[in-house]
């Protein structure tokens, strides 16, 4: 079967999911798109041979959509999605799921209601390689229970819309999400330390920051999120476990040695680094619509995800360590 998408967003991660179903994965088709800046949405209709509406309630209310792909701007998602469901369509929608614990909470009831699964939200990481490796090492028990974990997301530059917020609700969620799945259970605290500042940083932008986790078990995890690293897109993470350790590989690339120097490329971005696992996350999703039974991350992910980064940022404005407050998880969800 051929899965007719609207996709509700065509900045710079909509664009790519476009070519991505349309030239990469199997058994899809966009038909219809929209965004808030029509002359950009119009012409990439064009291009693909998919209608254009003036907004996203359109896309979601056409007939001819089966499902929706929502990569439009955070504050949007949890509306967009809410409607979906309502409309009983399936949404993969980018992360994060809703820009506070409140508007996740409103999702997870009305999928409840209707009964059904229909979110799955766009936390690739889990389809990365390197990270499904990390997670096989640490599921073997060959390194033992894991004790520490410590980890860097490091971007280029920041967009010109980054605020001191999003470094945590918009990057560090990343690592939020990743490590969850990757250790199997849930945070019991969160704090934030704020460290020298890079004089580079955006006018008002704190930054570094890092972000300090504790699980359930006691897991002790340290996450520097950076956004001016100037050098590269830089993602690491190194468990450390009672009898060994496992680090996230680094991406293949080639050695370069000439000149009497050693080299190998680095990353710019997210596109770049995980262009594979966004293939796979996708190729899956619509794999699994043909099922009938949609994979995670779900809308339970996407809520404990946010109620972690609206704790941390708690935690940083007062300087306190902050309790991480997840009701609890309905059977619907396992
Ligand atoms: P972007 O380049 O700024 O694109 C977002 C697009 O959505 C822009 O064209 C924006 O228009 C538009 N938009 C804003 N409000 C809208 C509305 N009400 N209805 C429809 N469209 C609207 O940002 P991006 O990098 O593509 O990010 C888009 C989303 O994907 C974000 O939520 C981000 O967190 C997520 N993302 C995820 C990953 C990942 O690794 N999974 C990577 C990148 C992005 P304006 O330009 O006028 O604001």
């Amino acid at each position: 079967m051929e899965w007719k998408i609207g996709v509700i967003g065509t900045g710079a991660i909509g664009r790519d999911h476009i070519r991505r179903l349309t030239n990469v994965v199997h058994g899809a088709k966009v038909v219809a798109l929209s965004d808030i800046r029509p002359e950009n949405a119009a012409g990439i209709a064009k291009e693909y041979g998919a209608v254009f509406y003036e907004t996203g309630e359109e896309v979601i209310r056409d007939p001819n959509v089966d499902v929706i792909l929502v990569a439009s701007w955070d504050p949007t998602h949890a509306g967009y999605v809410l409607q979906c469901i309502r409309e009983r369509k399936y949404v993969f929608c980018e992360k994060p799921l809703g820009v506070s614990a409140k508007e996740c909470r409103n999702i997870i009831d009305a999928e409840l209601q209707c009964g059904k699964r229909l979110v799955q939200v766009g936390f690739m990481r889990r389809y990365d390689r390197g990270y499904r490796a990390l997670k096989e090492i640490i599921d073997s028990g060959k390194i033992g229970a894991p004790l520490m974990v410590h980890c860097c997301h490091r971007n280029r530059i920041p967009g010109p819309q980054h605020t001191t917020d999003m470094t945590i609700k918009n990057s560090g969620i990343h690592e939020i999400d990743v490590l969850r799945w990757l250790l199997g259970e849930e945070y019991e605290t969160g704090q934030v330390l704020t460290v020298k500042q890079n004089r580079s940083a955006q006018d008002g932008l704190e930054d570094p920051q890092i972000m300090l986790l504790k699980t359930g078990s006691g897991v002790r995890i340290d996450a520097e999120i950076n956004m001016n690293s100037h050098y590269g897109y830089d993602i690491q993470c190194e468990v450390v476990g009672e009898k060994g350790t496992a680090r996230l590989p680094d991406p293949n690339t080639i050695l370069l040695k000439t000149d009497g120097t050693r080299s190998c490329q680095i990353y710019s971005d997210w596109s770049e680094r995980f262009i594979e696992a966004y293939d796979i996350e996708l190729q899956q999703w619509i794999d699994s619509l043909n099922q009938g039974a949609l994979q995670r991350p779900s809308a339970w992910d996407g809520y404990a995800a946010c109620v972690t980064a609206d704790t941390l940022i708690q935690a940083r404005l007062k300087g306190t360590i902050e309790p991480v407050l997840i009701r609890e998880k309905p059977a619907f969800y396992e």
